[in-house]
């Protein structure tokens, strides 16, 4: 579906290197072009169009030292630029000379709090969810550095919203208070949520009362002649407020965490996926009745450190089975995505297959990269920033300062 000419093109925002504040595609121009056309659910992820660029936005966020490295007394060899620049300063021996440089969308600093991280990076993809597209938000970084709290954080209450708390919740937060402002714009809608959890290319349904069962995905061709991906016997509640929302939030993280207290490296190698579709029921300035519906992935990946490795120690770590293959696999797809690839793998792991409809063609996504300041974690902090740089354009690459 391509917007009527000489209305501004919505896809216009999708650049290589899209700033997360200068969206050029306001929600507001996107929801009147649509209230022009008189169909019923036009599917945003039909809208593809093969001049776009995939619109994906990477920032940084780096925590401050943890008591562990503290007492360590493990130097500080991340910097940035402010509390919300653009660059990453990375200290890689004793001479600022061979300090590397990173650049981003938005880099935060420890200084930042849970509430700037909505601010800047998730209100403006919320926005892009209620005007009809698919978005996703990964938190990837090695274990410790915060993607859980990133994601989740404090889940203990709602009324009134903890300083901790999370991704998750400010948006089921935020939805609702912008759900509930829409009336005078005559849109009745319904929000559902589900949660579930991917560990060895396994599916598991955390809202689910008999949560070890195994869904399983399968591909359904629609009515367009697209195949969309569907997953078996996945639990989708209507919420009708936040309140709701968060105690799905919370009853499936307590399941994660005792299946996590009986196997030991679950909660590093699995990855989670809550997912809230927001469908709203609109009226077209020709008085016809069609339903919008968007959606928003947040996913908290598997620790980073989870993936590649070169040479022999790849090729030990195969065998052992150890390489989180949807890991590998995310990473490859974006990089197809970002680099305009014929063929995009999605097929090859669980967590892509999962995620297709919301990667590529009309769709947004970020990725929050999240690092730990000490040197005593250096060598996963190259590796995590590496694969967020590759992920903003790969055809760029970092500065070194020699
Ligand atoms: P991960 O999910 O990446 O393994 P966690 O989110 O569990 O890491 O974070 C590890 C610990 O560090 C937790 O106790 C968490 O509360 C704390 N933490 C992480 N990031 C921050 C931050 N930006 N500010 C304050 N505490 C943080
Ligand atoms: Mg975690």
């Amino acid at each position: 579906m391509r917007p009527p000419s000489g209305r501004p093109a919505a896809n216009r925002a999708h650049t290589a290197t899209p700033t997360l504040t200068g969206r050029a595609s306001p929600a507001g121009s996107i929801a009147s072009t649509r209230a022009r056309t008189p169909k019923r659910n036009p599917p945003p992820e039909m809208a593809s169009d093969a001049t776009q660029e995939t619109n994906i936005n990477v920032v940084v966020r780096c925590r401050g030292r943890n008591d562990r490295e503290v007492r360590e007394n493990s130097g500080v060899v991340v910097s940035t630029d402010g509390i919300k620049g653009k660059n990453v300063d990375l200290s890689m021996g004793p001479s600022a000379l061979s300090n590397k440089t990173y650049n981003f969308d938005k880099v935060f600093s420890p200084a930042a709090d849970q509430h700037m991280i909505f601010d800047e990076v998730v209100a403006p993809i919320l926005d892009e969810v209620l005007s009809g597209f698919n978005c996703t938000i990964f938190a990837y970084g090695q274990t410790g550095t915060g993607k859980t709290y990133t994601m989740s954080g404090d889940i203990s209450d709602m009324f009134p919203i903890p300083d901790a708390a999370g991704i998750i919740p400010r948006v089921l937060h935020s939805l609702f208070n912008k759900l509930g402002d829409d009336e005078s714009e005559k849109i009745e809608n319904s929000v559902k949520c589900s949660f579930i959890e991917l560990y060895n290319e396994e599916l598991r349904d955390l809202l689910s009362a008999d949560d070890s069962v195994k869904l399983k995905i399968f591909d359904e061709a629609n009515k367009n002649g697209r195949s969309t991906t569907l997953v078996q016997g996945m639990e989708e509640f209507h919420i009708k407020d936040a309140s709701k929302g968060i105690r799905l939030l919370r009853e499936g993280s307590h399941k994660r965490q005792v299946a996590a207290t009986k196997c030991n490296d679950l909660s590093s190698r699995s990855h989670t996926v809550f997912t809230v579709t927001v469908y709203m029921k609109r009226t077209s300035e020709t008085g016809e009745d069609y339903v919008s519906a968007g959606k928003l992935n947040l996913v908290d990946l598997a620790g980073s450190e989870n993936i590649q490795r070169s040479g022999a120690e790849n090729k030990r770590a195969a065998e052992a089975g150890v390489i989180n293959k949807s890991l590998l696999t995310l990473g490859r797809v974006i990089n197809a995505l970002v680099d305009k690839a014929s063929h995009i793998p999605y097929r090859e792991s669980k967590l892509t297959r999962l995620l297709q409809d919301s990667l590529g063609g009309r769709t947004k996504t970020c990725i929050i990269a999240t690092l730990s300041p000490a040197k005593s974690n250096l060598e996963e902090t190259i590796s995590t920033l590496d694969y967020a740089f590759r992920a903003k354009n790969i055809r760029n690459k970092p500065q070194v300062n020699q």
